[in-house]
């Protein structure tokens, strides 16, 4: 776009002259316009930050949000707003919009969380849905607990339900369901709600408010028809996220506990098409990956990911993913000894720490030499390379705070950073993806010269299923092993 592109150099060279609202009013243009500029974002930004104190609370509001539309974060700046002083005067709107930017750029302050929470419930009446959605998706989304706002909000949003649209409600389920909130009329109403103004909703919608229903297992037959009745029409809408979404919830065990016909009859149609919906773009994306892993162009590989625009595939979109690529599930005496050492591992860790822990993988391999045709391999060297790791997600080891990090080598497994579906996670940090480097490490130094010649058995389980970025780590492993028996669990 030209005209843009002139208008944000034209800003660049007098940034120094606007003030604080002109900053502001740029920066939401270009963000309701859709237009990411980064030399633009990164100049007001940089005239914003020792000037914060003069900005105004509407001002503000405008500002953290046009970044987090544009998915541009910069920490010295959202520290300085970060302040529960600017939050004075700031409306019912204000405060969910700024809610929801912190958690879009993934930037948790639990102090200035608290006051944004403390000033949403002194304004709670005044709520609308979509700020009632904006609000509760924020803690959700950062996994912040606060009963005191969401006591607030569920008081405040119940005899208002009517006035909700599908967003709101969807959001508002989600929300309750990723939060573990205990309220029981809450949902009674809210499925009834959905029930009623079904045909209305988005798939998106649609998709969103069954798994957050299914996830709290109160997806009960009324609800369950009218949401697959509603989604069945707008299938084709559904993104990949949606369906894959949506599709590990809608298990074949759902349909089998429907004791009526006629909801199992729309439940199960409802599921197979899904089922045909993911299983062709896997299978789309199947077809190009092996290609832009072996690509030269080392932008390919993570462009083909990011375009999926998921985080991950889930459990039956990963499953498909793993079959195609010839991983299969591991043997069952390996899956029940991994499952209870995870399952021991996360109730320690869960004592020690008194919160929730993340995820974990154990992995266990025992993998020989192929003797070559000329049989040249001595017998001693049978059994090459055995052993056993578990890893969380999220740690490093010490040797690795210092310098170049393992995955970053040449050479190595690669992860993707997942740009259009959460830019700030560093998928380096994922278990699998580490402990299968691990393991690589392990067997290139058992055979340095013929990583292809190896065969016998590597086991992997996760304690959930793997993100995208280690899904297909799981896949660059495979095709660098390709005799070795390959098995992974989630
Ligand atoms: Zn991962």
């Amino acid at each position: 776009m030209p005209l843009l592109s002139s208008i944000a150099a034209a800003a660049q060279t007098k940034i120094t002259f606007f003030g604080t609202q002109p900053l502001a009013n740029t920066s939401w243009s270009f963000a309701t316009l859709r237009v990411v500029h980064l030399p633009l974002l990164k100049a007001i930004s940089e005239e914003a930050l020792p000037r914060i104190a003069e900005f105004g609370t509407r001002e503000l509001e405008n500002l953290v949000w046009s970044f987090a539309k544009q998915r541009f974060r910069n920490l010295p700046l959202l520290h300085a707003i970060a302040s529960p002083s600017r939050l004075t005067g700031g409306n019912a709107r204000g405060l969910a919009s700024t809610a929801w930017s912190f958690s879009t750029l993934t930037f948790v302050h639990n102090p200035f969380m608290d006051a944004i929470a403390a000033a949403s419930i002194a304004r709670i009446t005044s709520f609308q849905g979509r700020d009632v959605a904006n609000t509760v998706w924020s803690w959700a989304a950062m996994s912040l607990q606060h009963q005191p706002l969401f006591d607030a909000i569920a008081s405040a949003s119940l005899p208002r339900l009517e006035a909700f649209s599908g967003q709101s409600l969807s959001n508002l389920a989600w929300a309750v369901a990723v939060l573990h909130f205990d309220d029981p009329p809450l949902l009674q109403a809210i499925s009834e709600r959905v029930q009623k103004t079904s045909a209305v909703f988005s798939a998106a919608d649609l998709a969103n408010t069954a798994w957050a229903f299914a996830s709290m297992s109160c997806l009960d037959p009324p609800l369950l028809t009218a949401i697959s009745a509603a989604a069945i029409v707008k299938i084709s809408d559904l993104d990949l996220y949606a369906s894959v979404a949506i599709l590990d919830v809608l298990t074949p065990e759902t349909n089998s506990s429907v004791s009526d016909q006629a909801t199992e009859v729309i439940t199960k149609s409802f599921r197979c098409s899904l089922l045909r919906l993911v299983r062709r773009r896997v299978a789309a994306f199947v077809r190009e990956l092996p290609t832009a892993l072996g690509s030269s162009d080392l932008t390919s590989y993570p462009q083909c990911l990011v375009a999926l625009r998921v985080a991950s595939l889930g459990a039956v979109g990963t499953e498909l993913l793993l079959n195609w690529m010839e991983v299969r599930k591991p043997p069952s005496a390996f899956s029940e000894h991994a499952e209870q050492f995870l399952s021991v591992a996360h109730t320690t860790e869960t004592r020690r720490s008194q919160k929730g822990v993340g995820a974990a993988s154990y992995v266990k391999w025992c993998v020989r030499r192929v003797p070559s045709c000329q049989g040249n391999v001595p017998q001693s060297e049978a059994s090459l390379c055995e052993g056993e790791l578990f890893r969380r997600n999220g740690l490093l080891l010490e040797e690795e705070h210092d310098g170049q990090r393992v995955l970053d080598l040449p050479g190595s497994l690669r992860a993707v950073r997942l740009t259009t579906t959460s830019p700030h996670t560093d998928r380096r940090l994922c278990s699998e993806i580490r402990l299968l480097e691990d393991v690589r490490i392990a067997l290139n130094q058992a055979s340095p010269d013929g990583m292809e010649e190896l065969a016998g058995e590597v086991n992997l389980q996760i304690s959930r299923p793997p993100c995208l970025s280690c899904a297909c780590a799981i896949v660059q492993f495979r095709l660098l092993f390709p005799k070795i028996a390959f098995g992974v669990g989630f």
